[in-house]
């Protein structure tokens, strides 16, 4: 097998993979409606709940053909049954997506916005699922990807259980990365994508939660016909199929990186994480980059570094350097601060990003930003 350039990803997913799943993807042909094929879904189903400790008996998980963002789609458009809202917990980009699902079906909502650099106050959280008895679903995002600050999920989807509301949670960033228990996390429907955690190829997402709001929701209002829950999980028992054409190489590159993702164990691949998180972090203190998210809400797994107050500060040039040597940063994503983010993500160790840092401070020099970098 001869080794692919590697490149170390940055950016929030896709995320750096190894060679073996890179080459998981190179099979003979197949149609994925052979019984061989479907042994393989079959499979590939119930380690998606495990990974989350869900009870396979409780829980399930329900696979579609789509990059992340279907996820949200499909949970807020099925979960909502006739004449409840839905009411978002929004501290981000990516809760603030599902708030534009919401607009896009036309769904009663509330938009509950707080602070991007602060967790929601569950007070205020409280006080509206109080005020508004006919709230019957609740979503926010885990880690918001856009700034990476960390959400309590088990607390809010305490709150949201004592109102007898379903809870969703974008878990993109944070799934086979940051261990969850969905059951004790009090979440009933979390959900991600191949490309993130799991450290394989976009095309694949999925939603993992509990089956008896699943086979409640089949008498709901169906909105889409692409992008529903319980039309995909019943066809799926019916058959072991995925209704539709499924990404047959990614779920082959899934199948190769799920066994990565168990050998390697959830702790120790939290510590890697974990270990690389700690030098990004160690490697812009050095450089006296601020960043959005005061260590003790950060997520672990995003960084977010506000542009310095330097006339040669540029993020494009920077970047074009860095990218150029292998290495890949990102934009960030608030509208209010210019900011950049550094991402633990992919298949990478604490070695990727001392290396990282070698190339980034040339960029800095070369450019002529002045290090420590200074604001005003
Ligand atoms: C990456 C991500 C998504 C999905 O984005 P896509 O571009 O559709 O793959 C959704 N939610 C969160 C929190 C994410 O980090």
């Amino acid at each position: 097998m001869e080794s692919i350039k590697r490149n170390v990803l940055l950016n929030p997913g896709p995320s750096t993979t190894t060679d073996t799943v890179k080459y998981a993807q190179v099979v003979p042909d197949i149609c994925p409606r052979e019984k061989d094929f479907g042994s393989l879904m079959k499979g590939l189903r119930e380690d998606l709940v495990k990974i989350v400790h869900g009870d396979l008996e409780k829980y399930t998980s329900v696979l579609f053909c789509g990059s992340g963002t279907i996820n949200i789609d499909v949970c807020i458009n099925s979960l909502l049954p006739e004449g409840k809202k839905v009411l978002i917990i929004n501290n981000g980009a990516y809760s603030s997506r599902a708030a534009e699902v919401c607009e896009y079906y036309g769904l009663p909502h509330i938009n509950l916005k707080f602070p991007v650099d602060e967790t929601p106050d569950l007070d205020l959280v409280e006080q509206t699922l109080k005020d508004n008895p006919d709230i019957g679903l609740v979503h926010t995002t885990h880690n918001e990807t856009g700034t990476g600050i960390l959400n309590p999920v088990r607390k809010i989807g305490q709150i949201v259980h004592r109102y007898g509301a379903t809870f969703t949670v974008d878990t993109t960033s944070t799934y086979a990365m940051r261990p969850i228990n969905i059951e004790e996390d009090n979440i009933d429907f979390l959900m991600a994508s191949a490309q993130k955690g799991l450290c394989a190829f976009t095309g694949l997402s999925f939603v993992i939660g509990n089956k008896k709001i699943i086979e409640q929701s089949r008498n709901y209002p169906k909105r889409s016909y692409y992008c529903n829950l319980y039309m995909q999980y019943d066809f799926f028992e019916r058959t072991g199929e995925m209704h539709f054409t499924p990404p047959v190489q990614t779920i082959y590159a899934t199948l190769q990186a799920l066994k990565e993702y168990w050998n390697e164990g959830e702790e120790a691949k939290w510590a890697r994480h974990t270990r690389v998180f700690n030098a990004i972090n160690e490697g812009l203190d050095e450089l006296g980059f601020r960043q959005v998210i005061k260590p003790e809400l950060r997520a672990g797994l995003v960084s977010s570094a506000i542009y310095p107050d330097d006339t040669n500060w540029s993020f494009e040039k920077v970047h074009d350097y860095c990218y150029e040597r292998g290495f890949t940063i990102y934009p960030g994503k608030i509208s209010t601060t210019n900011t950049f983010r550094l991402c633990a993500l992919g298949a990478i160790d604490e070695g990727d990003i001392k290396d990282f840092f070698v190339v980034f401070k040339e960029a800095l020099v070369s450019t002529g930003v002045q290090i420590p970098v200074v604001y005003k």
